[in-house]
């Protein structure tokens, strides 16, 4: 079909079946068509792909996408035609049959969008072929811009060649997208891709569908995964751990109590990564345990949850991996478990890496984050430079766990907090928080010997609580003002109020959970329940462990409470799975859950019902929509 000077509008309902364009795609979309140069940077999920697929419909001619991985050049091409739209890709992976068939499509201008990557566009072949005069360019797209920057986390030397194009396409409009907003790799971007006087986008960094839940690691934190996994039951998710050892090791765990689980790192071999990634994306299996290696090039729209086992080493690193969840839209949870232990891990390895306060810097705003008090949304967006007001507390039951808490009962803290303050002082207002801690705890690590920190009168004399106790006590002795943070290193120092309330022992009351951190009533170590969590389907009955959560945190999928709609999901699902086995392409490209539990909610009876779905063009309907009225009908 040619949709040639449509409306992008038109065309968003018509090929994809959508109503309505999300923040900043409209204008994005409105420049290309203008041929006026663009860096968009919009949030991971947050749609960069329509910026260019649907100009790429509307302008005469074909757009040329240079993408870095080709797990997302096979995504998005395998996407695109399941919406009926031409698009191929060029790389080494190709059969030659194919990649010839490829090169034709191309030349008889049938193909609307190539995706390349930035070897091959450099490539005589592939310059030729773009520059043969048969072939209009309309646009030339750069996704994941940020890869041209040294600044970026995925520098691609690569990439750099991109800009020896320009001069050969003066006339094309050239779009940059990336999800990496720092200023440094901005203006690399403009520079490296020398884009024309360029406008540059930004769109929120929020994505209001997830759930930020942040919790100290308790001394069995496999408890505190399952808790997780049991409000996620069925669902898929990624947990990320700081070292492969950790990742094994855990992952054998989960499978022993029942959980479907896979790991992924850089010590296992590629085939075993591919064969683990690929069940992953397939739903096959439910649970991902990985380190960092894992994500690039995910773009499985229904990942529910992403648990951080360990702190990540900045919020950076939190907030690109957290991206990964609820990429449909739907809600979905972000678990970060942090400990002072972490802490030191991150630190430890600080010594291989060159620019330490660098690390130093990056590793204080992922502690401050953890320990704060206020909307965790507020600290992460203001941290990425934006402003965001939090809703007053309870307005908003899908923030995160600050605003959707209870409030806790004030109890009489004024001895530790003394304790705290005195530490304070007489570590002479120079330290952070963990190292006031572990001088209080009595530790004889050698930066505190060295210090003589171990003669203080302060030394040892903390052992009420426990560490996770004295660091929830730093963070209300922070909120109350009786302490404050300096510098770049985030010293503590005592506050004007916190001086008057030790020189009159003042006594200070705080919402402190006492029976949680004290060490001094032994709290009964539960035994490990051996039994299989992930069988016993106990996770939604009366259970007085139940941890609150806000019922929106759990995400649509498992919502249907009437049988007839629970049992016409699970229909679908099993119908949409065989289908993808027979394409050989993960559940998601067929449709995914977003419209999945559209169809559920509006039962349509027949196949002009289906255009009211969400995600479903016309290809869709013409190819699925009678298997679909049937299963609705059936
Ligand atoms: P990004 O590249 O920015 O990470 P994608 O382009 O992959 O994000 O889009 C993420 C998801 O959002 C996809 O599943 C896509 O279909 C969906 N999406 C994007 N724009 C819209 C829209 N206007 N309406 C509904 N869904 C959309
Ligand atoms: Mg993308």
């Amino acid at each position: 079909m040619d949709f040639t000077n449509w409306e992008p509008e038109k065309v968003l309902k018509k090929v994809f079946g959508f109503d309505s364009f999300r923040l900043l795609q409209r204008q994005v979309i409105e420049n290309v068509l203008a041929g006026k140069d663009t860096l968009a940077i919009m949030p991971t999920g947050g749609g960069k792909s329509f910026c260019y697929q649907i100009p790429a419909l509307i302008l005469k001619g074909i757009t040329v996408v240079v993408s870095p991985l080709i797990s997302l050049m096979q995504d998005q091409v395998a996407t695109l035609n399941g919406f009926g739209v031409n698009a191929v890709f060029l790389n080494s992976t190709l059969e030659w049959n194919d990649y010839l068939a490829a090169m034709n499509s191309i030349r008889r201008g049938e193909t609307k969008i190539v995706y390349v990557s930035p070897e091959s566009l450099n490539t005589p072949k592939i310059r030729d072929l773009l520059l043969d005069e048969r072939i209009t360019v309309s646009c030339i797209t750069i996704d994941e811009a940020h890869c041209v920057s040294e600044w970026g986390h995925d520098f691609r030397p690569d990439y750099l060649e991109i800009s020896s194009i320009r001069s050969q396409f003066k006339d094309t409009v050239f779009l940059a997208l990336t999800a990496t907003a720092t200023k440094d790799v901005r203006q690399d971007i403009v520079k490296n891709l020398r884009l024309k006087n360029p406008d540059v986008l930004v769109s929120s960094f929020d994505r209001p569908n997830i759930f930020l839940n942040v919790k100290q690691k308790n001394r069995d934190a496999l408890e505190q995964v399952v808790e997780c996994l049991k409000r996620h039951f069925g669902e898929c998710g990624i947990i990320y751990c700081f070292s492969k050892k950790q990742v094994d090791s855990l992952c054998d765990e989960l499978n022993d109590l029942g959980f479907s689980a896979l790991n992924y790192h850089a010590g296992l071999s590629d085939e075993v990564r591919k064969k683990n990634q690929t069940a992953f994306i397939r739903d096959e299996v439910q649970i991902m345990v990985a380190t960092l290696a894992f994500g690039m090039g995910i773009d499985k729209p229904n990942v529910r949850f992403v648990i951080h086992y360990e702190m990540p080493k900045s919020l950076e690193q939190y907030y690109q991996e957290i991206g990964r969840a609820g990429r449909d839209g739907l809600n979905s949870e972000a678990l970060l478990l942090y400990s002072a232990g972490d802490i030191h891990k991150i630190r430890y390895f600080f010594d291989e890496v060159s620019d330490k306060t660098r690390s130093e810097n990056l590793l204080q705003g992922m502690i401050s984050y953890s320990t704060s008090r206020v909307c965790r949304r507020k600290a992460l967006l203001n941290y990425f430079g934006e402003n965001f007001s939090s809703q007053k507390k309870g307005e908003n039951d899908f923030c995160c766990d600050l605003c959707s808490s209870e409030p806790i009962a004030k109890v009489d803290m004024t001895t530790p907090s003394q304790k705290f303050m005195s530490c304070i002082l007489r570590v002479e207002e120079r330290f952070g928080m963990v190292y006031v801690v572990d001088v209080l705890l009595g530790s004889t690590q050698k930066r505190i010997v060295d210090n003589h920190h171990d003669e203080l009168s302060t030394w040892g004399i903390g052992t009420e609580l426990s560490r996770e106790g004295w660091l929830e006590l730093c963070a209300l002795l922070l909120e109350e003002n009786y302490i404050e943070k300096f510098g770049e290193y985030n010293v503590l120092k005592i506050t004007q109020k916190g001086r008057m309330a030790l020189r009159n022992r003042s006594p200070i009351f705080l919402p402190f959970q006492k029976e949680k951190f004290s060490t001094v009533k032994s709290l009964s170590k539960k035994s490990k329940q051996k039994k299989s969590f992930a069988t016993n389907n106990s996770f939604d009955t009366n259970n007085a462990d139940k941890p609150k959560f806000p019922k929106q945190a759990k995400s649509k999928a498992i919502e249907f409470e009437n049988f007839e709609d629970a049992d016409l999901q699970m229909r679908l699902k099993k119908w949409r799975r065989a289908v993808a086995q027979e394409n050989d392409v993960p559940p998601y490209i067929i449709f995914n859950d977003k419209t999945l539990n559209d169809i559920v909610t509006k039962k349509p009876t027949t196949t002009d019902d289906l255009y009211e779905v969400t995600g479903l063009g016309d290809k869709k309907i013409e190819k699925f929509g009678d298997a679909i009225v049937r299963i609705v009908n059936g």
